[in-house]
């Protein structure tokens, strides 16, 4: 027997506000409310998008008296599937944010506003599909058509207007001059659904053997369906993507749905053109450059249930995947899956509890896994499957120190510069390398000219007047540039304090560039970076010039690192190992071994086998000693030993509160102010919770504001709970000129 529905009912509201209200059903809706629907709803004086949750008891009469009623409700049907409802009251509970904003926040635009949503228009698709004529070389005088057949290219050949349209301005116009040309078919397509039309075309014959056992112990756990964690720790080019393909494969074949989490598409066309070309259109795409419309056809489409399969970065881990089988994190170390504002979720950690809640499994793949991961997989609670080989056995490449201390001396001819980044011993390689028509990777975390300059004779160097942080010297913009506010200003030709001569120290992008071309004058060479790939276009012009050997020479920072795979590659070069080490960061030991270890991963991966350079002044370090061992599992186990000591995650759980505002006065006001709120809200010493600070941040000041900040630390969250709470009361009463954020689990400490 159905209980007769309660005509109360617990809503949350759109707005920044916390906790959830209630509300009187009118007798027309009773019955008909589902948990995550949108509704219109009196709040204030005004009318708000509000959502469902659940019934709710019947208040005591004085309050009953005061309700209001539910005005309407929106849509049919929930927006949200209910495993998505509870991941986001999951998230907005753990990561302290309002309930309201986060569903909100999570539904596509068209979907947000306290009206009825709109409807996509989803029957028919435009797809491009390139012909056996279309050939690069033409285009070169034209860089519109160029960059829209490049991305077509990079793909697999076939892909929906639209979407190249939001990679690529203008795409529609270049893809009817490339159809005019020839070059470019253009045929609509009713969206058929059903799994494996026109596909397989790039499905290996054989697994590994190493990929055929882990098939078939994640197949196994598949199809035996409920919550089950994997770790999936690969090496670089040992075919973790075939193995999440098949995984989707099988999921899909059982009726489920699946979910693949990439840290960024436009940096790995690849990895979407295989999922496109095994799934034709049964794929939502979801990534940060989709427009409004299409990303309200996609969540449409899903929560329809006539697609079944989603890709995308970070924010799709609220897709409404039906009936969730399997969630696919890849490079799931990347410090792109956590969210730095409004709701800062870590999609990672939502990916394993979305699993849980939908009972369904998840892999987490990688070959640095983060500690958090490997913590989990070392103690059970994650299986864990490996591949310790690459395919075809091609080798790993060789790794191979190049100690700056002895390469790289400082002579009286060097003063007023820095000596060559590029040792003889890396001159040499890239010479080598470039004799046998193979490809190189130069990579620097760092862009720019010089990252600062200072001053010979007082040493005073050249900061940001908003941020505390030197200059960065850009060549090509002839300035000097702030990393954190973007401003820039002219480099002075003497120091502004004692008129001294200025010498530039330390490397960036535009340097090691600049030095390369010098060394090797007939090598076709392209930057990687931010300021290089500012569009999406230019950057998939890059990517797949490189992958099409127009280039020779790719020199970039951690874009360059990214899973993308290269067969022409033979050299990667590191010109500084050192750079990110001292960064004040408790990770930035891990972050320097996964960055070394992905970029050196991206050689020899076709044929040829690979080498790998690495320039450090420091390689003793424990990052960089173990990565040129290529001892994952070393490194973690004394990382994670000095994490313990520490007290650092992922042994401890962390919480930031963060302060800034545009007077240093108030800002460490408000700091002292809450650190003594929290002290008074200290659970017993016997719960663990450690209070650190308040202090300046690492970075004290960005774009004028002056921050500081407030650690707790704890063995589990809930033994924070209570100075929490007490910490967000007192928030409350706060002066607008503050803003205090609180940062549950934080990524980055700068
Ligand atoms: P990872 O993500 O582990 O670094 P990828 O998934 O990019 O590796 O695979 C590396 C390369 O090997 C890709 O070019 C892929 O197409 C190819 N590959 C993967 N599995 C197989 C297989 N079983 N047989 C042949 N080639 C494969
Ligand atoms: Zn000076
Ligand atoms: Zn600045």
């Amino acid at each position: 027997m159905d209980e007769a529905p309660s005509p109360f009912a617990f809503v949350a509201v759109g707005r920044p506000v916390r906790g959830e209200f209630t509300y009187s059903v009118p007798p027309e809706l009773l019955g008909q409310l589902k948990p995550g629907q949108r509704i219109r709803v009196p709040f204030g004086r005004s009318v708000t998008l509000g959502f469902y949750l659940a019934p709710a008891p019947q208040p005591p009469p004085e309050v009953v008296k005061k309700l209001r009623p539910i005005e309407r409700i929106l849509d049919p049907e929930a927006a949200f599937p209910p495993d998505v409802v509870e991941l986001i009251r999951f998230a907005a509970n753990h990561y302290r944010y309002p309930l309201g904003e986060a569903l909100r926040g999570a539904l596509p635009p068209g979907l947000t506003k306290a009206d009825d949503g709109k409807t996509a228009k989803a029957d028919v698709t435009v797809f491009a599909r390139s012909l056996p004529a279309a050939t690069l070389e033409p285009l070169t005088r034209a860089p519109a058509q160029h960059a829209t057949l490049s991305y077509l290219l990079a793909v697999g050949g076939r892909a929906p207007v639209e979407e190249i349209a939001h990679a690529i301005p203008g795409a529609k116009e270049n893809l009817k001059k490339l159809a005019a040309r020839g070059f470019v078919a253009l045929e609509e397509e009713k969206v058929v659904h059903g799994i494996r039309e026109g596909l397989q075309q790039s499905r290996p014959d054989a697994l590994t053997p190493e990929q055929e056992i882990a098939v078939a112990t994640l197949t196994k756990s598949l199809d035996a369906g409920g919550f089950a964690p994997f770790l999936l720790h690969g090496v670089t080019g040992s075919g973790k993507t075939e193995v999440y393909l098949r995984l989707v494969e099988r999921a899909l074949e059982l009726g489920k749905g699946a979910l693949i989490l990439v840290p960024e598409i436009a940096l790995t066309p690849q990895l979407v053109g295989r999922f496109r070309s095994r799934f034709g259109q049964n794929v939502a795409l979801l990534h940060s450059a989709l427009k409004d419309r299409e990303r309200l056809r996609h969540w449409q489409e899903l929560r329809a249930g006539t697609v079944k399969l989603a890709v995308g970065v970070r924010s799709a881990i609220w897709a409404p995947v039906p009936n969730l089988g399997i969630v696919v994190v890849d490079e799931e170390h990347d410090p792109s899956f956590k969210q730095e504002e409004k709701l800062r979720y870590q999609a990672r950690d939502l990916a394993v509890m979305r699993a849980k809640q939908a009972g369904a499994m998840v892999v987490l793949g990688s070959a640095t896994p983060s500690l958090e991961t490997w913590e989990n997989a070392r103690k059970g609670r994650y299986g864990l499957v490996t591949l310790t080989k690459r395919v075809d056995d091609r080798p790993m490449p060789t790794l191979e120190l190049v100690d700056l201390r002895l390469e790289r001396p400082r002579t009286p001819e060097t003063r007023g510069t820095e000596p060559p980044m590029l040792s003889p011993t890396l001159r040499t390689a890239i010479g080598q390398t470039l004799d046998k028509k193979q490809q190189v990777i130069l990579f620097l975390n760092r862009r720019g000219h010089s990252t600062f300059i200072v001053c010979e004779v007082c040493g005073q160097s050249i900061r940001c007047e908003d941020c505390d942080v030197c200059l960065t010297h850009h060549l090509s913009a002839r300035q000097l540039q702030c990393h954190y506010c973007g401003r820039g200003s002219p480099v002075p030709k003497a120091c502004p304090s004692c008129s001294g001569p200025m010498l530039e120290l330390g490397v960036g992008t535009e340097r090691i560039e600049a030095e390369v071309a010098d060394a090797f004058p007939t090598a076709r060479i392209a930057r990687l970076d931010r300021d290089a790939a500012s569009s999406a276009e230019k950057l998939t012009d890059m990517l797949a010039a490189f992958a099409r050997r127009e280039l020779d020479i790719l020199v970039g920072t951690q874009m360059v690192a990214k899973g993308h795979d290269f067969p022409g590659v033979t050299l990667v070069c590191v010109v500084m190992a050192d750079s990110a080490l001292t960064l004040p960061d408790f990770r930035a030991g891990e972050r320097t071994f996964h960055l070394l270890t992905q970029v050196a991963g991206r050689a020899g991966r076709g044929k040829d086998p690979g080498r790998v350079l690495v320039q450090s002044y420091n390689p003793e370090a424990a990052p960089i000693a173990r990565m040129l061992q290529n001892d994952y599992a070393r490194f973690s186990e004394e990382e994670l030993r000095r994490r313990v000591q520490l007290a650092w995650p992922p042994t401890t759980r962390m919480v930031a509160i963060r302060i800034d505002s545009e007077s240093a006065d108030l800002t460490i006001r408000v700091a002292k102010q809450l650190a003594k709120v929290a002290e008074r809200n200290l659970p017993p010493p016997s719960r663990g919770v450690r209070m650190l600070g308040p202090a300046p941040a690492p970075i004290a000041r960005i774009k004028g504001k002056t921050r500081w900040q407030l650690v707790l630390k704890a063995p589990t969250h809930t033994a924070m709970f209570r100075t929490l709470d007490a910490i967000e009361a007192a928030m409350a009463e706060l002066p607008s000129a503050v803003r205090v954020v609180i940062d549950v689990d934080p990524a980055a400490m700068l």
